[in-house]
């Protein structure tokens, strides 16, 4: 062989060999990006930030022209904790099923479509797009040999995603979205059901005693008031006596959803204890909180319930009101702050009871002893 076809030889080597090491490269970059969104996608907490990162981000992420998502939803256990989030535009990009039949028909062997779709496909996958989608990957989501939903990646790029080509990175990915769909709905839906009162369906007490904490932290944050109201049910024992304990608890199920009806969704509604119901008001000054306090308890005098054989009667109701404004107290402890609001709600229960029972009553926040005043100021000079 002579010198000039070695050379040759040798170029064509060093050309297949940068190209292998460039595909190399490109893989590795690939792979790599695919770790770092699986990464997020298994530390989002909660179902609507793992959604907006499948909808929102992804699309950005992955260069594509609209991002969908198809949940299989029987029982609402996903739409009931999505009440306030807004799928992104535009419209459909999320849907719920609440039979199989549609995902059975897109995937008859639950496998991965890849390339052009057709047209009732593309209509189906992406109801609603900004773009034309020359070729797209629609995902099975399956959790257990069940379809829980369909992913489906839209590029307007015909030549993205086509048939004939493995696409095990992305196959990878909508197992990884599964097991994160199914692990943010249980993982909430067990929340909740640890922080809800099951009789009145309000935060049990424990939810409230983190949920003071968190409000108090923001209300400090943004320099806004926080109210709380506790509420106590006059002579319920009476009830219980007269008309029987199931008819007491009828009456705390009416009131727990009458409370949820009258008040705002960023109230926090919770039972502290029999019969007594604690409501936390943020952004709430004392006059409103006042207002508030004496409405609920008009209202609920004015509740008709009927006992075990229909016989018509009325409750009223003894409220305390307490406030603070958290960032005078730098130097106090949430747990403290939120240990004497609590105790001053009760304070100016007592204080209703003591008056006569269904009136409303306000009792301060105590006042800083000198000590707490100093350490308050200074650590106010200091921030
Ligand atoms: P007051 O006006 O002083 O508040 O009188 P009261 O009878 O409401 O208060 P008391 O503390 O004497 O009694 C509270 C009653 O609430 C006694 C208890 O049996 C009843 N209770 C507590 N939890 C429940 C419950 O889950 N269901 C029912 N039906 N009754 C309950
Ligand atoms: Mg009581
Ligand atoms: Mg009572």
């Amino acid at each position: 062989m002579g010198q000039s076809s070695l050379e040759k030889e040798n170029q064509e080597l060093k050309r297949t060999l940068r190209l292998m090491i460039s595909k190399a490269e490109k893989n590795e970059s690939v792979l790599n990006s695919f770790f770092e969104v699986e990464l997020r996608l298994l530390s989002c907490g909660r179902l609507s930030e793992l959604l907006d990162l499948i909808l929102i981000d992804f699309k950005e992420f992955f260069r594509l022209s609209s991002v969908n998502l198809i949940l299989f939803d029987p029982e609402h256990a996903a739409r009931s904790l999505l009440d306030d989030y807004i799928p992104p535009a535009p419209g459909n990009t999320l849907r719920f099923v609440q039979s199989q039949r549609l995902l059975k028909s897109i995937y008859p062997n639950q496998k991965m479509i890849v390339g052009a779709p057709s047209t009732p496909l593309r209509s189906e996958a992406f109801p609603v797009t900004d773009s034309a989608i020359e070729s797209c990957a629609l995902l099975p989501l399956i959790r257990q040999n069940c379809l829980i939903g369909s992913l489906h990646l839209g590029s307007s790029d015909a030549s993205r995603y086509t048939e004939h080509v493995r696409y095990d990175y992305i196959q990878h990915l909508a197992s990884v979205v599964s097991v994160c769909i199914e692990n943010c709905i249980n993982q909430e839906n067990l929340h909740r059901l640890s922080s809800i009162d099951m009789l009145t369906k309000v935060h049990n007490r424990r939810s409230f005693d983190q949920e003071i904490v968190r409000e108090l932290s923001r209300a400090s944050r943004s320099a806004h008031p926080l109210s709380c109201l506790f509420l106590d049910l006059d002579h319920f024992k009476t009830v219980n006596d007269t008309y029987g304990h199931q008819t007491g608890d009828r009456v705390l199920r009416t009131v727990g959803l009458f409370l949820n009806k009258q008040l705002r969704k960023t109230d926090i509604i919770a039972r502290y204890g029999g019969e007594e119901f604690a409501i936390l008001l943020p952004n709430c000054d004392k006059d409103r909180a006042l207002e508030i306090a004496e409405t609920l308890r008009h209202k609920l005098s004015k509740l008709i319930f009927r006992g075990e054989e229909s016989q018509p009667f009325r409750m009223t109701t003894s409220v305390g009101v307490s406030l603070c404004h958290p960032e005078k107290y730098t130097a106090l402890k949430l747990d403290d702050i939120a240990y004497q609001l609590i105790q001053s709600a009760d304070k100016a229960v007592y204080t209703s009871k003591h008056n006569g029972r269904d009136q409303v009553s306000f009792a301060s926040f105590p006042e800083l002893s000198p000590r707490e005043a100093n350490l308050s100021s200074i650590s106010s000079q200091q921030a």
